[in-house]
């Protein structure tokens, strides 16, 4: 094998760390891993590549952590799960063959999952997040030996050895705090490549826990800031990050800079090119986050920094999402009761429901819920918790709820935003149902009725972006 020494022309002290993350559609064929090992060949600072699962080929295609999801299912209800098994050691070994790595590959491949499948389902959670991590594991296994079948030193790195430990709330895991150190010692030293695998790490237990979905992008961001990276730079098929969704507004233009804490709200709200929860670790450390496109990397991307120069009255961008859900609360003298509040709150604490926006008048206050955590037999629960604890007047729920989300720094400290955005919703004929500004000021958040989302968020965008 020819080794090629990627690091020669670097003297000792200067080299630089850029750490790589590259999302499903990246990864989806054999087509798109050559790009990525490309792309990290060609810049030798690129050092840290994290993987995500083979995403879509096209828009008809499954994911491969929604064919292990099925798996998952299939073997939670009772059954052999073969044919979904099946499917998913197909994905890989199309990729193997049209790669051109060996056969043994995906053979280990096909008895790991089939393994972890056969194994001990008692626990729903648990069980499923181990199918679901299989996803990236085998990713990162195969991209790393098609980095040495190229003749280049890679490592694949298990994130059990490299100390990624989190909580043990599966499905929605959170970094517990020893991993910082225990990854930047698995990094420190190791001049090559390493290919991580995204969205899973251990918990102090020794099972696998997954972050939420799309946590590649958390997992990218929390080496990033473990090893002090230059750069985290987020690889997905867009060329940026654009000003609002370019699915309802075609003709909109990329943002090319914008702060961490503006994209950690637009990513709330809808901005799917980033998951929300990525954006901390990478600010903590002080590391700048850089979007780009696998099908163009010459492209300049998106670059998240923490501090940018902002006009004062400009917005930057609209996010908007839908699948949000009001309850909405009246007392009669509600804001003379000390520890109304708290005590509603507590309620929702109680029911596992995290609220997400609680805007409040003198007698009346809603909190606004995202609608899948709120199943019927769950409603049902809160709403008669709430009637005989708190005694209320009137009590409602109003599902179908979508909120919209102006977001810039610019929008500190400046006059007539509010005036403007409630001018274009009333000319576009939608009706706000709810308003909620957070201190900070960086962003207004409207809650629309589901069906005129599309419409207010075009209205905002022509009333902000066109004049
Ligand atoms: N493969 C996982 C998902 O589809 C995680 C990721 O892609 O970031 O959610």
């Amino acid at each position: 094998m020819i080794k090629v020494h990627r690091f020669s022309l670097h003297i000792k002290g200067c080299v630089k760390m850029k750490v790589c993350k590259f999302g499903g559609s990246s990864l989806a064929d054999a087509v798109q891993v050559g790009k990525v090992c490309d792309i990290v060949l060609a810049d030798a600072d690129r050092r840290i590549v994290v993987v995500s699962a083979p995403g879509k080929r096209d828009s008809d295609d499954i994911k491969v952590t929604d064919m292990l999801i099925a798996c998952a299912e299939s073997r939670l209800a009772g059954n052999s799960a073969e044919d979904e098994l099946k499917a998913v050691v197909d994905r890989f070994a199309s990729i193997q063959r049209d790669l051109g790595l060996p056969e043994s590959i995906t053979e280990e491949i096909g008895s790991s999952i089939k393994a972890i499948a056969e194994g001990d389902h008692s626990e729903a959670g648990k069980f499923m997040d181990a199918m679901k991590a299989a996803g990236e594991n085998n990713c990162a296994k195969l991209v790393a030996a098609e980095f040495r079948r190229r003749g280049v030193e890679a490592r694949y790195l298990d994130p059990r050895d490299a100390g990624l430990l989190l909580s043990n709330e599966f499905g929605n895991a959170q970094l517990l705090p020893d991993s910082n150190e225990n990854l930047a010692k698995a990094f420190d030293g190791y001049e090559h490549i390493t290919v991580f695998p995204g969205f899973f790490g251990y918990t102090s237990a020794g099972d696998i826990a997954t972050f939420p979905r799309g946590g590649s992008d958390i997992t990218g961001s929390i080496i990033a800031a473990a090893v002090h990276a230059d750069v985290y730079e987020n690889f997905t098929d867009v060329d940026s990050v654009f000003a609002v969704d370019p699915g309802i507004v075609p003709d909109v233009k990329p943002i090319i800079e914008l702060t961490y804490h503006e994209m950690r709200e637009l990513a709330y709200a809808g901005f799917g090119v980033l998951h929300d929860e990525a954006i901390v670790p990478a600010v903590h450390a002080g590391v700048p986050i850089c979007i780009k496109n696998t099908n163009k990397p010459e492209a300049p991307g998106t670059r998240i920094v923490l501090e940018r120069e902002h006009e004062m009255g400009r917005v930057l961008g609209v996010a908007s999402s839908d699948g949000f859900c009001a309850l909405n609360i009246s007392k009669y003298l509600m804001n003379r009761e000390v520890g109304f509040g708290r005590r509603l709150l507590q309620i929702i604490e109680e029911e596992s429901l995290s609220y997400e926006h609680m805007p409040s008048g003198i007698d009346n206050m809603s909190v606004i819920l995202r609608e899948d955590g709120l199943t019927p037999e769950v409603e049902e629960h809160v709403i008669q918790r709430i009637k005989t604890e708190l005694e209320v007047d009137e009590l409602g729920i109003e599902r179908g709820l979508a909120i919209v989300m102006l977001v810039g720094e610019g929008m500190h400290y400046a006059v007539g935003v509010a005036a403007k955005a409630t001018d274009a919703f009333a000319n576009a004929e939608v009706n706000i149902e709810m308003i909620n500004q957070g201190s900070s000021e960086i962003s207004m958040m409207f809650g629309v009725k589901a069906v005129d989302r599309k419409k207010a968020v075009t209205s905002l965008y022509n009333a902000f972006f066109k004049s």
